[in-house]
């Protein structure tokens, strides 16, 4: 079944700035596709499209049968996880965790349970009732995490995800990831600049470069094991 669909999608910025120049790629429900690629090549702008925070200036893009805009607006099948944690400061941790089933009309004392459930999964169940202000930046980009996979989002876009924690918590992140995609049967493009990652995570990888309209999909790639 077809999740996603880029169709020659270009994006230029305001102040002349081509992005994303013929971008296409399709994706089937169930894909976890890594985006690999020099800074600067556009990941983040394809991501941001596709999550319907940022509109593309050329071609289509569509979630499910609908523009990402109309998706994020619409629907809760969207779920993103981007490098600022964009947590809600009046709020508490476990409050931000708790935001998405709330927003849902779920019931309180079950929403708490699964929020904790996750929020121990990221390794944060001692800062429940803290302030996002009490945190670390790798600490906010556990719970923004958290708030994410609780939603269980048909899709889920991230963009270096885990890029700034250390490398126990990334393990337990990753592995606790591929768990709810399988579960959930989740689509997940995931941005990464680790190749590691991207080849032990995703089921294929978008090659992207920086000369317009470059993208290869699904390339075998020679890993120097050490
Ligand atoms: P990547 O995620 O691969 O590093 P980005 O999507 O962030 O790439 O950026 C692609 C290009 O678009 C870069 O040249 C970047 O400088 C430019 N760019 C990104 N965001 C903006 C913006 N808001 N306004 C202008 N140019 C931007
Ligand atoms: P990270 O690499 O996760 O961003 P830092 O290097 O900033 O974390 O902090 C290391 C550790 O110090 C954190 O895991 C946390 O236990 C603790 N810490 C950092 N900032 C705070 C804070 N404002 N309040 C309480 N503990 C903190």
């Amino acid at each position: 079944q077809l999740a996603m669909s880029f169709k020659k999608v270009g994006k230029q910025y305001l102040n002349g700035t081509t992005a994303l120049d013929s971008f296409s790629l399709t994706v089937k429900k169930g894909d976890f596709i890594s985006f690999l690629g020099p800074s600067g090549c556009g990941k983040s702008t394809a991501l941001k499209m596709a999550a319907g925070l940022s509109e593309q200036t050329e071609g289509e893009i569509s979630v499910f049968g609908r523009s990402p805009k109309q998706t994020l607006q619409k629907t809760n099948d969207i779920g993103f996880v981007f490098q600022e944690a964009n947590l809600l400061p009046w709020r508490k941790v476990l409050e931000n965790v708790m935001l998405p089933l709330e927003l849902r009309g779920g019931r309180k004392a079950e929403v708490k349970k699964e929020a904790m459930r996750i929020l121990e999964l990221v390794g944060l169940k001692e800062y429940a009732r803290a302030y996002p202000r009490e945190l670390s930046g790798g600490m906010k980009m556990r719970v923004s995490i958290a708030r994410t996979l609780v939603a269980k989002p048909k899709v889920l876009l991230m963009d270096e995800p885990f890029a700034a924690l250390d490398e126990l918590t990334r393990q337990s992140l990753q592995s606790e990831l591929l768990d709810i995609w399988e579960r959930e049967q989740m689509t997940i493009l995931f941005v990464t600049h680790n190749v590691y990652e991207a080849v032990y995570l995703s089921t294929s990888i978008a090659v992207m470069s920086s000369r317009p309209g470059r993208l290869t999909a699904n390339l075998d790639i020679d890993l120097p094991y050490p």
